[in-house]
């Protein structure tokens, strides 16, 4: 009876790309604006963003960090002064070269990240170590001028927050960049359900200007990796570059060590490829915009829109609730809300309102249970965090279940042929090896892990056969 309904959508394992583009319009999160590479954030996908944001604003916070704003616009002079920054971002960079009918002596650029901005200002206001540390974080939209992309994992326009800091010591700032790893991390595994690999970028894919790169990758359903997150230790570049110096309690002059990090609206895609199945999305419920719809059955009869009304009141102390007295069958409303990948679905009619019951269904699992009213509260806490455990439990299961290892290069290219997902391999640390690798195999270097729980036997490098200096998560990725 229900098949009538279905809302078609590509199965995943027929076509995942397009599965992807089903999902993030049907589920309507977003629609395609007239500027390639540009998405209008519809209300539902903009509720989840906000839902994300609060979070990771109130990490953000707890750790002592403060919000501030820069300009969208940097003069091109501003962006030059890092010399390895802009070499990285010059082919990504949107400039604005006219101001109404006059043109600009200087281009200015649309921020495509704002370490210069935040490094002018950080020339500014720190003078003694008495300023030291700045703290700072800012909530933003960035422009980058990507060859291919797709919704919300890769946008000409993203919002993100980055945050940027200024700190006396070199130790200090290393401790900064690994805290404000561990909290995307954090925000990933315990809010969003999505198991994350914490390491070290290479030399070849760390952020322009860092002096070293960490990251969070996770594995996507189709067995793709993405980078999450990433938090950057600076050294003093910027610093030099933008003479950033403070005296010290010795009186002395000393450059300050810098770190920045972000985090964006990619994630919301990883949350699509990570928890989605063929009905759509599947979302946990610490972010979803709504735990709990609630369905009324033969809502014609009496009582029951004012019993489901009652119900909603209730409930709506404890979870954020939503009710679908539409016009619409209830068919094609189990679909509608399996599609936008609400947690829990609360079904009620004339009977179970006699039997003093209402029928809750599991989005993740399908799974329909008959609850008493007395239980319903209890019941509803309980689900929403089996849920919650279990969307991330499944995720990690499936990362370990396409997580291999390969200790030559044979093997290397055998499992990429048979099977997609994280490749663990030793390597010598010499870009070629990491460049022949990726252009053999498709594979890039993902992180050189924190924990690295090397079980590999060998130490030869798995593509030139020297000896190895690291263990490194490889994998194709988006
Ligand atoms: P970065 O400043 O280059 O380290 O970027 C910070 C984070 O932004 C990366 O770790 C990615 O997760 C994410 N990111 C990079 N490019 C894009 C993009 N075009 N659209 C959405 N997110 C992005
Ligand atoms: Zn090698």
């Amino acid at each position: 009876m229900a098949k009538q309904y279905v809302q078609k959508i590509t199965a995943m394992d027929e076509d995942f790309a397009q599965w992807y583009t089903d999902v993030v319009t049907k589920a309507e999160l977003i629609d395609y604006s007239s500027v390639r590479g540009s998405m209008i954030i519809r209300p539902y996908g903009y509720a989840i963003w906000e839902n994300i944001k609060q979070e990771l604003d109130r990490k953000i916070k707890e750790t002592g960090h403060e919000n501030v704003y820069m300009p969208l616009l940097i003069p091109e002079s501003l962006l030059q002064k890092e010399k390895d920054h802009i070499e990285g971002f010059a082919p990504e960079v949107a400039w604005v070269t006219q101001g109404g009918t006059e043109q600009l002596t200087e281009r200015l650029c649309i921020r495509p990240t704002s370490e210069v901005l935040f490094g002018e200002h950080f020339k500014s206001v720190v003078h003694s170590y008495r300023d030291l540390p700045k703290l700072y974080n800012q909530w933003a939209n960035v422009v980058r001028w990507e060859k291919t992309t797709r919704p919300f994992l890769r946008t000409l326009e993203f919002l993100w927050q980055e945050g940027h800091t200024c700190h006396a010591t070199e130790e200090e700032a290393q401790a900064e960049t690994v805290k404000m790893l561990e909290v995307y991390a954090r925000l990933c595994e315990e809010v969003l359900a999505i198991p994350v690999i914490k390491g070290r970028k290479t030399e070849k894919e760390k952020f322009a200007g860092a002096k070293y790169t960490y990251t969070i990758e996770s594995l996507m359903h189709d067995g793709k990796a993405l980078q999450a997150g990433t938090s950057h230790h600076l050294g003093d570049g910027f610093a030099r570059a933008f003479d950033i110096h403070f005296t010290d309690k010795d009186g002395t002059l000393q450059y300050v060590h810098q770190t920045s990090w972000g985090f964006t609206t990619r994630i919301i895609g990883a949350m699509i490829m990570v928890h989605g199945d063929d009905r759509g999305l599947v979302l946990p419920p610490r972010i979803a915009p709504i735990q709990l719809m609630i369905i009324p059955i033969a809502q014609h009869k009496e009582g029951v829109l004012d019993f489901s009304y009652q119900l909603k009141d209730t409930l709506s102390e404890a979870v954020r609730v939503d009710i679908d007295a539409g016009s619409k069958k209830p068919g094609w409303k189990f679909n509608e809300y399996e599609m936008k990948g609400i947690p829990l679905r609360l079904e009620v009619g004339p009977k179970d309102m006699e039997q003093q019951q209402v029928i809750l269904v599991r989005r993740d699992t399908g799974e329909k249970l008959v609850v008493s009213l007395a239980q319903l509260k209890h019941k509803i806490a309980e689900l929403l965090t089996a849920i919650q455990n279990n969307l991330f439990l499944r995720a990690k299961n499936h990362r370990e279940a396409k997580t291999h290892s390969a200790a030559s290069f044979h093997e290397f290219e055998t499992i990429l042929e048979n099977s997609s997902g994280f490749i663990k391999a030793m390597w010598c640390g010499d870009v070629a090896c990491e460049e022949k690798i990726k252009e053999k195999t498709g594979a890039t270097s993902r992180c050189i892990p924190f924990d690295s729980e090397a079980e590999i036997a060998v130490n030869e490098c798995v593509c030139c056969g020297k000896q190895a200096k690291h263990f490194v998560y490889w994998a194709k990725a988006y």
